[in-house]
């Protein structure tokens, strides 16, 4: 029930061929956004700090025809690096967030475990807890790098939060209350969006709903990479 209130007719996360694991150009998303009869696209590649094809792709979704009705908007996906909350995009790219001639959004990702000394990947993480570190100290861990990372960073997203957790045999019941409330302070006080994602079905019932009723900004998205997913939901709207 939760899950079906924030507005299917938005998509919130879509890859295009400046992505190097997508398929679809911003052309074709949008085309498909339409189809889907979305009221918002928001156009989103991956980057990391060597990314140079920023203004590029900023360009080409700025060049795209004016659909009634469809407002785009783009992003940055980034991954959060470290427990400092480094994120890994280029530094002109970050400062310029927000700006008219800058993406829209960073989106903040766990792709892997920001650790005190850089990127946990999930098999290291994995390798860790059988060999004696809490599983809470890495839930802290990374609730800790989200908060710096939004606070770093001007307008940002966060994409398919928890994501990384089933890969490392945690589950989302195990994120305590007040780490939950810690989050939601910090992304209302910054005015972070916070993705309900489909394709990683994340996050879970209980953590969306506890931050919908602190007043954190929840936003669809299909994380698609191709434009055959862009605004289809099945998860996100059948809770
Ligand atoms: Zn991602
Ligand atoms: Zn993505």
């Amino acid at each position: 029930m939760s899950r079906r209130v924030i507005g299917p007719d938005e998509d919130h996360h879509v890859h295009s061929t400046f992505s190097d694991d997508a398929v679809s150009t911003p052309a074709q998303n949008l085309a498909a956004a339409d189809r889907a009869a979305l009221r918002v696209v928001r156009m989103v590649d991956h980057v990391r700090e060597s990314t140079t094809y920023v203004p590029e792709f900023l360009a080409a979704v700025r060049a795209l025809p004016r659909i009634e009705g469809l407002t785009v908007l783009t992003g940055v996906e980034a991954k959060i690096l470290d427990a400092d909350g480094t994120v890994d995009a280029p530094p002109e790219v970050l400062a310029s967030i927000g700006e008219p001639h800058g993406a829209d959004r960073v989106l903040l990702a766990d792709h892997q475990v920001p650790g005190p000394d850089g990127p946990w990947s999930p098999h290291a993480t994995l390798q860790r807890i059988v060999d004696g570190l809490d599983p809470q100290d890495v839930i802290e861990m990374l609730l800790t790098a989200t908060i710096r990372a939004i606070q770093r960073v001007g307008p940002a997203q966060l994409a398919h939060p928890f994501s990384v957790l089933p890969k490392i045999g945690i589950s989302e019941d195990d994120v305590p209350d007040e780490l939950l409330d810690a989050l939601a302070d910090v992304a209302i006080a910054a005015g972070t969006l916070v993705e309900v994602n489909e394709k990683w079905q994340c996050p879970s019932t209980r953590v969306a709903d506890r931050w919908r009723a602190a007043g954190v900004q929840l936003v669809p998205s299909t994380d698609a990479h191709t434009e055959a997913d862009v605004g289809r939901y099945e998860w996100v709207c059948t809770a």
